[in-house]
Protein backbone atom coordinates (compact mmCIF):
# COMPACT_ATOMS: atom_id res chain seq x y z
CA UNK A 1 0.00 0.00 0.00
CA UNK A 2 1.02 3.54 -0.82
CA UNK A 3 1.79 5.51 2.52
CA UNK A 4 -0.03 8.61 1.38
CA UNK A 5 -3.52 9.18 0.94
CA UNK A 6 -3.30 9.19 -3.18
CA UNK A 7 -5.48 6.31 -4.17
CA UNK A 8 -4.15 4.06 -6.09
CA UNK A 9 -6.31 1.39 -8.57
CA UNK A 10 -7.17 -1.71 -7.20
CA UNK A 11 -4.23 -4.44 -8.36
CA UNK A 12 -6.51 -6.00 -11.09
CA UNK A 13 -7.21 -2.43 -11.84
CA UNK A 14 -3.65 -1.92 -12.93
CA UNK A 15 -3.04 -5.25 -14.77
CA UNK A 16 -5.71 -4.49 -17.00
CA UNK A 17 -4.25 -1.08 -17.51
CA UNK A 18 -1.44 -2.46 -18.58
CA UNK A 19 -3.21 -4.86 -20.94
CA UNK A 20 -4.82 -2.39 -22.27
CA UNK A 21 -1.79 0.22 -23.42
CA UNK A 22 -0.44 -3.24 -25.37
CA UNK A 23 -3.89 -4.85 -26.53
CA UNK A 24 -4.34 -1.24 -28.11
CA UNK A 25 -1.68 -2.38 -30.36
CA UNK A 26 -3.07 -5.33 -31.69
CA UNK A 27 -5.23 -5.97 -34.39
CA UNK A 28 -7.68 -8.35 -32.80
CA UNK A 29 -11.51 -7.69 -32.02
CA UNK A 30 -13.34 -5.66 -29.22
CA UNK A 31 -15.13 -9.02 -28.25
CA UNK A 32 -11.35 -10.89 -27.90
CA UNK A 33 -9.97 -8.79 -26.27
CA UNK A 34 -12.39 -8.64 -23.64
CA UNK A 35 -12.37 -12.38 -23.78
CA UNK A 36 -8.67 -12.85 -22.73
CA UNK A 37 -8.76 -9.78 -20.89
CA UNK A 38 -11.72 -11.11 -17.82
CA UNK A 39 -11.40 -13.54 -15.26
CA UNK A 40 -13.90 -16.57 -15.94
CA UNK A 41 -14.57 -17.67 -12.60
CA UNK A 42 -13.49 -17.53 -8.99
CA UNK A 43 -14.37 -19.42 -6.60
CA UNK A 44 -14.61 -18.26 -3.25
CA UNK A 45 -14.91 -20.89 0.20
CA UNK A 46 -15.52 -20.13 3.71
CA UNK A 47 -14.74 -23.54 5.34
CA UNK A 48 -14.53 -24.20 9.01
CA UNK A 49 -11.39 -26.20 10.54
CA UNK A 50 -11.75 -27.68 14.30
CA UNK A 51 -9.09 -26.19 16.36
CA UNK A 52 -8.25 -25.51 20.21
CA UNK A 53 -11.70 -26.54 20.71
CA UNK A 54 -13.76 -24.22 18.91
CA UNK A 55 -14.60 -24.01 15.10
CA UNK A 56 -12.39 -21.45 12.69
CA UNK A 57 -14.05 -20.38 9.65
CA UNK A 58 -11.06 -19.15 6.81
CA UNK A 59 -11.76 -17.90 3.29
CA UNK A 60 -10.16 -19.17 -0.04
CA UNK A 61 -10.00 -18.50 -3.78
CA UNK A 62 -9.00 -20.17 -6.67
CA UNK A 63 -9.79 -17.75 -9.94
CA UNK A 64 -9.10 -19.26 -13.30
CA UNK A 65 -8.27 -16.52 -15.72
CA UNK A 66 -7.84 -18.16 -19.00
CA UNK A 67 -8.24 -21.58 -20.07
CA UNK A 68 -7.04 -21.27 -23.26
CA UNK A 69 -4.47 -24.36 -22.47
CA UNK A 70 -5.39 -26.05 -19.60
CA UNK A 71 -4.28 -27.11 -17.25
CA UNK A 72 -4.39 -23.68 -15.67
CA UNK A 73 -1.38 -22.77 -13.35
CA UNK A 74 -0.63 -20.56 -10.85
CA UNK A 75 0.60 -20.53 -7.00
CA UNK A 76 -1.52 -20.56 -3.67
CA UNK A 77 -0.49 -17.94 -1.24
CA UNK A 78 -1.42 -17.57 2.35
CA UNK A 79 -1.91 -13.64 3.24
CA UNK A 80 -3.70 -12.03 6.04
CA UNK A 81 -5.35 -9.76 3.92
CA UNK A 82 -5.78 -11.76 0.68
CA UNK A 83 -8.81 -10.67 -1.05
CA UNK A 84 -10.63 -11.91 -4.32
CA UNK A 85 -9.10 -8.43 -6.54
CA UNK A 86 -5.86 -9.37 -5.94
CA UNK A 87 -5.83 -13.11 -6.77
CA UNK A 88 -7.86 -12.28 -9.84
CA UNK A 89 -5.01 -9.83 -10.71
CA UNK A 90 -2.67 -12.43 -9.79
CA UNK A 91 -4.38 -14.98 -12.73
CA UNK A 92 -4.24 -12.81 -15.12
CA UNK A 93 -0.79 -12.20 -14.70
CA UNK A 94 -0.38 -16.24 -14.85
CA UNK A 95 -2.20 -16.73 -18.12
CA UNK A 96 0.25 -13.63 -19.77
CA UNK A 97 3.15 -14.97 -18.00
CA UNK A 98 3.02 -19.21 -19.21
CA UNK A 99 1.90 -17.83 -22.57
CA UNK A 100 4.91 -15.26 -22.80
CA UNK A 101 7.26 -18.25 -22.10
CA UNK A 102 5.87 -20.92 -23.59
CA UNK A 103 4.67 -22.70 -20.51
CA UNK A 104 1.73 -24.51 -21.80
CA UNK A 105 -1.04 -23.63 -19.52
CA UNK A 106 -3.50 -20.93 -19.07
CA UNK A 107 -3.69 -18.71 -16.00
CA UNK A 108 -5.19 -19.50 -12.52
CA UNK A 109 -4.20 -18.50 -8.78
CA UNK A 110 -5.54 -18.97 -5.63
CA UNK A 111 -4.85 -18.31 -2.02
CA UNK A 112 -6.46 -19.01 1.80
CA UNK A 113 -6.68 -15.41 3.96
CA UNK A 114 -4.99 -16.87 6.94
CA UNK A 115 -1.65 -15.48 8.82
CA UNK A 116 0.09 -18.51 9.35
CA UNK A 117 2.08 -17.04 11.85
CA UNK A 118 -0.72 -17.53 13.76
CA UNK A 119 -1.02 -21.51 13.35
CA UNK A 120 1.50 -23.96 14.42
CA UNK A 121 2.93 -26.83 12.19
CA UNK A 122 -0.14 -29.21 13.09
CA UNK A 123 -3.23 -26.82 12.74
CA UNK A 124 -1.48 -25.45 9.46
CA UNK A 125 -1.64 -28.88 7.78
CA UNK A 126 -5.14 -29.88 8.69
CA UNK A 127 -6.31 -25.78 7.47
CA UNK A 128 -4.29 -26.52 4.25
CA UNK A 129 -5.58 -29.82 3.93
CA UNK A 130 -9.24 -29.14 4.51
CA UNK A 131 -9.02 -26.13 1.39
CA UNK A 132 -7.51 -28.95 -0.85
CA UNK A 133 -10.47 -30.83 0.24
CA UNK A 134 -12.72 -28.34 -1.12
CA UNK A 135 -10.96 -27.25 -4.26
CA UNK A 136 -10.21 -30.87 -5.48
CA UNK A 137 -13.91 -31.59 -5.00
CA UNK A 138 -14.65 -29.41 -7.65
CA UNK A 139 -11.61 -30.05 -9.80
CA UNK A 140 -10.00 -26.89 -8.97
CA UNK A 141 -6.38 -28.89 -8.05
CA UNK A 142 -6.19 -32.17 -10.71
CA UNK A 143 -3.01 -32.53 -12.93
CA UNK A 144 -5.25 -31.90 -16.01
CA UNK A 145 -7.11 -29.19 -14.96
CA UNK A 146 -5.92 -26.84 -12.63
CA UNK A 147 -2.08 -27.37 -11.05
CA UNK A 148 -0.98 -25.10 -8.23
CA UNK A 149 2.05 -23.86 -6.59
CA UNK A 150 4.35 -21.82 -3.72
CA UNK A 151 3.79 -18.24 -3.54
CA UNK A 152 3.53 -16.22 -0.78
CA UNK A 153 3.72 -17.94 2.63
CA UNK A 154 3.73 -21.02 1.05
CA UNK A 155 6.39 -23.54 0.08
CA UNK A 156 7.24 -27.43 -0.19
CA UNK A 157 5.54 -28.29 3.03
CA UNK A 158 2.08 -26.86 2.32
CA UNK A 159 2.75 -28.80 -1.34
CA UNK A 160 3.22 -31.69 -0.48
CA UNK A 161 0.32 -31.83 1.94
CA UNK A 162 -1.49 -30.35 -1.34
CA UNK A 163 0.10 -33.87 -3.14
CA UNK A 164 -1.02 -36.05 -0.55
CA UNK A 165 -4.37 -34.69 0.26
CA UNK A 166 -4.72 -35.23 -3.82
CA UNK A 167 -3.62 -38.71 -3.90
CA UNK A 168 -6.03 -40.07 -0.49
CA UNK A 169 -8.95 -38.26 -2.78
CA UNK A 170 -7.64 -40.24 -6.26
CA UNK A 171 -5.98 -43.43 -5.10
CA UNK A 172 -5.87 -44.76 -8.20
CA UNK A 173 -5.24 -42.12 -9.99
CA UNK A 174 -1.47 -42.68 -11.39
CA UNK A 175 -0.37 -39.39 -12.31
CA UNK A 176 -1.65 -37.74 -8.52
CA UNK A 177 1.77 -36.07 -8.22
CA UNK A 178 1.12 -33.83 -11.12
CA UNK A 179 -1.73 -32.13 -9.31
CA UNK A 180 0.53 -29.72 -7.62
CA UNK A 181 4.28 -28.29 -8.82
CA UNK A 182 6.78 -27.30 -6.00
CA UNK A 183 6.87 -30.02 -4.00
CA UNK A 184 9.86 -31.45 -1.86
CA UNK A 185 12.02 -33.97 -3.94
CA UNK A 186 10.87 -37.20 -2.00
CA UNK A 187 7.42 -36.37 -2.68
CA UNK A 188 7.98 -35.87 -6.61
CA UNK A 189 9.59 -32.14 -6.64
CA UNK A 190 12.27 -31.22 -9.13
CA UNK A 191 15.61 -30.75 -8.42
CA UNK A 192 16.03 -26.77 -8.39
CA UNK A 193 12.30 -25.30 -8.45
CA UNK A 194 12.84 -23.49 -5.51
CA UNK A 195 16.13 -21.78 -6.30
CA UNK A 196 13.59 -21.38 -10.09
CA UNK A 197 12.20 -17.70 -9.59
CA UNK A 198 15.34 -16.94 -8.23
CA UNK A 199 17.48 -18.20 -10.52
CA UNK A 200 15.14 -16.84 -13.73
CA UNK A 201 15.43 -13.08 -12.02
CA UNK A 202 19.64 -13.97 -12.81
CA UNK A 203 19.03 -15.09 -16.09
CA UNK A 204 17.07 -12.26 -17.03
CA UNK A 205 19.12 -9.60 -15.96
CA UNK A 206 22.20 -11.48 -17.26
CA UNK A 207 20.21 -11.76 -21.09
CA UNK A 208 19.57 -8.02 -20.88
CA UNK A 209 23.15 -7.02 -20.15
CA UNK A 210 23.96 -9.16 -23.55
CA UNK A 211 21.77 -6.75 -25.14
CA UNK A 212 23.55 -3.29 -26.24
CA UNK A 213 20.96 -1.71 -26.96
CA UNK A 214 18.85 -2.08 -23.65
CA UNK A 215 22.60 -1.28 -21.89
CA UNK A 216 22.55 1.94 -23.72
CA UNK A 217 19.47 2.72 -23.21
CA UNK A 218 19.41 2.45 -19.64
CA UNK A 219 22.74 3.81 -19.52
CA UNK A 220 25.18 1.59 -17.62
CA UNK A 221 27.80 -0.73 -18.99
CA UNK A 222 27.64 -3.71 -20.63
CA UNK A 223 28.73 -5.83 -17.57
CA UNK A 224 26.37 -7.20 -14.61
CA UNK A 225 30.13 -7.09 -12.44
CA UNK A 226 30.09 -4.13 -9.44
CA UNK A 227 26.33 -3.22 -10.35
CA UNK A 228 24.93 -1.65 -7.26
CA UNK A 229 21.79 -3.52 -6.52
CA UNK A 230 18.73 -3.13 -3.86
CA UNK A 231 16.61 -5.73 -3.33
CA UNK A 232 13.42 -5.20 -1.10
CA UNK A 233 12.41 -8.68 0.32
CA UNK A 234 14.45 -11.27 1.39
CA UNK A 235 12.07 -14.34 1.15
CA UNK A 236 12.25 -17.24 -1.17
CA UNK A 237 12.59 -15.00 -4.58
CA UNK A 238 14.76 -12.30 -3.41
CA UNK A 239 17.19 -14.38 -1.43
CA UNK A 240 17.73 -16.57 -4.06
CA UNK A 241 18.01 -13.76 -6.73
CA UNK A 242 20.62 -11.64 -4.10
CA UNK A 243 22.36 -14.28 -3.71
CA UNK A 244 23.23 -15.88 -7.00
CA UNK A 245 23.61 -12.03 -8.70
CA UNK A 246 26.31 -11.25 -5.49
CA UNK A 247 28.17 -14.97 -5.66
CA UNK A 248 28.23 -15.82 -9.29
CA UNK A 249 27.72 -12.34 -11.15
CA UNK A 250 30.20 -9.88 -8.70
CA UNK A 251 27.23 -7.60 -8.12
CA UNK A 252 27.01 -5.61 -4.96
CA UNK A 253 23.83 -5.73 -3.03
CA UNK A 254 24.30 -2.39 -1.00
CA UNK A 255 20.85 -2.92 0.12
CA UNK A 256 18.42 -5.15 1.36
CA UNK A 257 15.31 -3.67 2.24
CA UNK A 258 12.85 -5.97 4.87
CA UNK A 259 9.28 -5.44 6.65
CA UNK A 260 11.27 -4.36 10.18
CA UNK A 261 13.87 -1.99 8.15
CA UNK A 262 16.37 -2.02 5.76
CA UNK A 263 20.19 -2.85 6.01
CA UNK A 264 22.66 -0.75 4.03
CA UNK A 265 26.61 -1.24 3.05
CA UNK A 266 28.18 0.08 0.21
CA UNK A 267 30.57 -2.40 -0.19
CA UNK A 268 27.93 -5.15 -0.68
CA UNK A 269 26.64 -6.63 1.75
CA UNK A 270 27.08 -10.61 2.86
CA UNK A 271 23.35 -11.88 1.16
CA UNK A 272 23.94 -15.21 3.13
CA UNK A 273 25.01 -13.74 6.70
CA UNK A 274 22.03 -11.89 6.28
CA UNK A 275 19.50 -14.69 5.28
CA UNK A 276 20.95 -16.78 8.59
CA UNK A 277 20.88 -13.60 10.59
CA UNK A 278 17.18 -13.39 10.00
CA UNK A 279 16.59 -17.36 10.47
CA UNK A 280 18.06 -17.27 13.82
CA UNK A 281 16.66 -13.77 15.00
CA UNK A 282 13.83 -13.45 13.23
CA UNK A 283 14.50 -9.58 11.83
CA UNK A 284 17.52 -7.88 10.24
CA UNK A 285 17.96 -5.36 13.25
CA UNK A 286 21.02 -6.67 14.74
CA UNK A 287 22.96 -7.14 11.90
CA UNK A 288 26.50 -6.00 12.78
CA UNK A 289 27.56 -5.63 9.01
CA UNK A 290 25.69 -2.98 7.63
CA UNK A 291 24.22 0.44 8.67
CA UNK A 292 20.14 0.32 9.87
CA UNK A 293 17.33 1.97 8.56
CA UNK A 294 14.44 1.89 9.89
CA UNK A 295 12.22 3.24 7.34
CA UNK A 296 12.43 0.58 5.05
CA UNK A 297 10.64 1.50 1.93
CA UNK A 298 12.45 5.10 1.82
CA UNK A 299 15.67 3.09 0.64
CA UNK A 300 13.44 1.92 -2.52
CA UNK A 301 14.66 5.50 -3.35
CA UNK A 302 18.61 5.33 -2.84
CA UNK A 303 20.94 5.75 -5.15
CA UNK A 304 21.51 2.42 -7.07
CA UNK A 305 22.12 0.60 -10.74
CA UNK A 306 19.60 -1.77 -10.69
CA UNK A 307 16.32 -2.06 -8.06
CA UNK A 308 15.16 -4.99 -7.69
CA UNK A 309 11.30 -5.12 -5.87
CA UNK A 310 11.13 -9.20 -4.73
CA UNK A 311 8.02 -8.80 -1.70
CA UNK A 312 4.42 -7.73 -2.71
CA UNK A 313 2.19 -5.83 -5.26
CA UNK A 314 2.47 -1.64 -5.39
CA UNK A 315 5.52 -1.08 -3.45
CA UNK A 316 6.23 1.70 -6.21
CA UNK A 317 3.55 3.58 -6.67
CA UNK A 318 2.05 7.18 -7.35
CA UNK A 319 3.17 8.09 -4.03
CA UNK A 320 7.21 7.40 -4.50
CA UNK A 321 7.95 6.87 -7.92
CA UNK A 322 9.25 10.42 -8.90
CA UNK A 323 12.07 10.12 -6.27
CA UNK A 324 12.55 6.33 -7.50
CA UNK A 325 16.42 6.95 -8.81
CA UNK A 326 17.21 3.53 -10.44
CA UNK A 327 17.54 3.39 -14.21
CA UNK A 328 16.88 -0.04 -14.01
CA UNK A 329 14.31 -2.18 -12.24
CA UNK A 330 13.57 -5.77 -12.61
CA UNK A 331 10.63 -6.62 -11.08
CA UNK A 332 10.97 -10.19 -9.00
CA UNK A 333 7.55 -9.83 -7.59
CA UNK A 334 4.11 -9.91 -8.94
CA UNK A 335 3.01 -6.55 -9.81
CA UNK A 336 4.98 -4.24 -7.50
CA UNK A 337 4.61 -0.82 -10.09
CA UNK A 338 1.09 -0.23 -10.13
CA UNK A 339 0.17 1.40 -13.53
CA UNK A 340 1.04 4.63 -12.70
CA UNK A 341 3.97 4.68 -10.87
CA UNK A 342 5.01 2.61 -14.53
CA UNK A 343 3.84 6.20 -16.56
CA UNK A 344 6.47 8.17 -14.26
CA UNK A 345 8.87 5.82 -14.29
CA UNK A 346 8.65 5.92 -17.96
CA UNK A 347 8.88 9.55 -18.41
CA UNK A 348 11.66 9.97 -16.63
CA UNK A 349 13.34 7.45 -18.53
CA UNK A 350 13.88 4.24 -16.89
CA UNK A 351 14.12 1.09 -17.43
CA UNK A 352 11.93 -1.78 -16.10
CA UNK A 353 12.33 -5.30 -16.98
CA UNK A 354 8.51 -6.39 -16.29
CA UNK A 355 7.42 -9.17 -13.93
CA UNK A 356 5.11 -11.51 -16.39
CA UNK A 357 9.22 -12.10 -17.23
CA UNK A 358 11.37 -11.57 -14.91
CA UNK A 359 9.72 -13.52 -12.11
CA UNK A 360 8.54 -16.75 -14.78
CA UNK A 361 11.90 -19.12 -13.40
CA UNK A 362 8.97 -20.52 -10.93
CA UNK A 363 6.61 -21.26 -13.37
CA UNK A 364 8.94 -22.52 -15.99
CA UNK A 365 10.99 -25.14 -13.76
CA UNK A 366 6.96 -26.06 -12.55
CA UNK A 367 6.28 -27.05 -16.11
CA UNK A 368 9.62 -29.30 -15.82
CA UNK A 369 7.92 -30.54 -12.46
CA UNK A 370 4.65 -31.36 -14.05
CA UNK A 371 6.21 -33.29 -17.21
CA UNK A 372 8.88 -35.18 -14.88
CA UNK A 373 5.72 -36.30 -12.39
CA UNK A 374 3.54 -37.37 -16.13
CA UNK A 375 6.17 -39.17 -17.40
CA UNK A 376 7.39 -40.93 -13.94
CA UNK A 377 11.30 -40.23 -14.48
CA UNK A 378 14.02 -38.22 -13.43
CA UNK A 379 15.53 -35.81 -16.12
CA UNK A 380 18.75 -37.54 -17.29
CA UNK A 381 18.67 -40.79 -16.02
CA UNK A 382 18.63 -42.46 -19.44
CA UNK A 383 21.34 -40.70 -20.60
CA UNK A 384 23.44 -39.44 -18.50
CA UNK A 385 26.02 -42.58 -18.26
CA UNK A 386 25.89 -43.17 -22.15
CA UNK A 387 26.47 -39.16 -22.39
CA UNK A 388 29.66 -39.54 -19.97
CA UNK A 389 30.85 -42.94 -22.03
CA UNK A 390 30.91 -41.06 -25.67
CA UNK A 391 32.76 -38.30 -23.94
CA UNK A 392 35.15 -40.64 -22.41
CA UNK A 393 35.63 -42.22 -26.12
CA UNK A 394 36.48 -38.75 -27.34
CA UNK A 395 39.29 -38.12 -24.55
CA UNK A 396 40.65 -41.33 -24.81
CA UNK A 397 41.10 -40.80 -28.70
CA UNK A 398 42.61 -37.32 -28.56
CA UNK A 399 45.05 -38.82 -25.98
CA UNK A 400 45.91 -41.79 -28.02
CA UNK A 401 45.87 -39.45 -31.13
CA UNK A 402 48.43 -36.93 -29.23
CA UNK A 403 50.65 -39.82 -27.92
CA UNK A 404 50.73 -41.81 -31.55
CA UNK A 405 51.53 -38.45 -33.68
CA UNK A 406 54.20 -37.41 -31.20
CA UNK A 407 51.78 -34.07 -31.26
CA UNK A 408 52.08 -33.72 -27.36
CA UNK A 409 48.85 -32.17 -26.27
CA UNK A 410 47.59 -32.79 -23.00
CA UNK A 411 43.89 -32.15 -22.12
CA UNK A 412 43.62 -30.61 -18.77
CA UNK A 413 42.63 -31.83 -15.84
CA UNK A 414 40.12 -29.41 -15.15
CA UNK A 415 38.71 -29.56 -18.82
CA UNK A 416 38.47 -33.48 -18.41
CA UNK A 417 36.65 -33.42 -15.13
CA UNK A 418 33.98 -30.64 -17.45
CA UNK A 419 33.53 -32.30 -20.08
CA UNK A 420 33.37 -36.11 -19.07
CA UNK A 421 30.79 -35.32 -16.45
CA UNK A 422 27.03 -36.02 -17.85
CA UNK A 423 24.12 -33.60 -17.68
CA UNK A 424 22.35 -34.42 -13.65
CA UNK A 425 19.08 -33.47 -13.33
CA UNK A 426 19.82 -29.89 -12.05
CA UNK A 427 22.22 -29.19 -14.76
CA UNK A 428 19.00 -30.01 -17.51
CA UNK A 429 16.60 -27.57 -15.09
CA UNK A 430 18.95 -24.76 -15.41
CA UNK A 431 19.47 -25.35 -19.05
CA UNK A 432 16.09 -25.71 -19.83
CA UNK A 433 15.04 -22.48 -17.44
CA UNK A 434 18.12 -20.56 -18.85
CA UNK A 435 17.30 -21.37 -22.40
CA UNK A 436 13.44 -20.38 -21.93
CA UNK A 437 14.55 -17.08 -20.36
CA UNK A 438 16.63 -16.09 -23.44
CA UNK A 439 13.96 -16.92 -25.87
CA UNK A 440 11.64 -14.59 -23.86
CA UNK A 441 14.16 -12.04 -23.87
CA UNK A 442 14.63 -12.27 -27.34
CA UNK A 443 10.75 -12.46 -28.45
CA UNK A 444 10.20 -9.00 -26.63
CA UNK A 445 13.45 -7.08 -27.28
CA UNK A 446 12.45 -7.70 -30.82
CA UNK A 447 9.52 -6.41 -30.30
CA UNK A 448 10.66 -3.12 -28.12
CA UNK A 449 13.34 -2.51 -31.04
CA UNK A 450 11.51 -3.01 -33.94
CA UNK A 451 8.22 -1.25 -33.33
CA UNK A 452 8.13 2.42 -32.85
CA UNK A 453 4.81 2.36 -30.92
CA UNK A 454 5.92 -0.33 -27.96
CA UNK A 455 7.94 2.28 -25.98
CA UNK A 456 8.64 -0.14 -23.26
CA UNK A 457 9.77 -3.83 -21.94
CA UNK A 458 6.14 -4.32 -20.35
CA UNK A 459 4.13 -3.31 -23.39
CA UNK A 460 6.40 -5.87 -25.28
CA UNK A 461 5.76 -8.33 -23.21
CA UNK A 462 2.07 -8.06 -22.92
CA UNK A 463 1.95 -7.67 -26.48
CA UNK A 464 4.13 -10.66 -26.96
CA UNK A 465 1.69 -12.85 -23.91
CA UNK A 466 -1.51 -11.41 -25.90
CA UNK A 467 -0.28 -12.42 -29.13
CA UNK A 468 -0.09 -15.92 -28.18
CA UNK A 469 -2.90 -16.44 -26.41
CA UNK A 470 -4.95 -15.01 -29.46
CA UNK A 471 -3.33 -18.53 -31.40
CA UNK A 472 -4.59 -20.34 -28.28
CA UNK A 473 -8.26 -19.13 -29.04
CA UNK A 474 -7.49 -19.20 -32.73
CA UNK A 475 -6.52 -22.93 -32.19
CA UNK A 476 -9.78 -23.49 -30.44
CA UNK A 477 -11.91 -22.21 -33.30
CA UNK A 478 -12.73 -18.83 -31.53
N1 LIG B 1 3.61 -18.52 -7.69
C1 LIG B 1 4.55 -18.50 -8.75
C2 LIG B 1 4.26 -17.37 -9.72
O1 LIG B 1 3.68 -16.39 -9.36
C3 LIG B 1 4.69 -19.86 -9.42
C4 LIG B 1 3.48 -20.36 -10.12
C5 LIG B 1 3.61 -21.80 -10.60
O2 LIG B 1 4.68 -22.35 -10.55
O3 LIG B 1 2.59 -22.34 -11.02
O4 LIG B 1 4.67 -17.39 -10.84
Amino acid sequence: MNSSNIVEASFRKNVDLMFDRAVALLDISPGLKNKIQICNSTYVVRFGVRLRGDIHTFTGYRSVHSEHIEPVKGGIRFASNLHQDEVEALAALMTYKCALVDAPFGGSKGGLRINPQNYDEEELELITRRFTYELVKRDLINPSQNVPAPDLGTGEREMAWIADQFSRMNTTDINARACVTGKPLNAGGIVGRTEATGRGVQFALREFFRDKHAVIKVGLSDNLEGKRVIIQGLGNVGYHAAKFLSDEDGVKICVIIERDGALVNQQGLDVQAVHDWMDVHGSVIGFPDADYVTDGASMLEHECDILIPAAMEAVINRSNAERIKARLICEAANGPITASADDILRKKGAVIIPDLYANAGGVIVSYFEWVKNLSHIRFGRMQRRQEEDRHQLIVDELERLSADTGIGWTLSANFKAKYLQGADELELVRSGLDDSMRTAYQLIRNIWVSRDEVEDLRTAAYFAAINKVVEGYRALGL
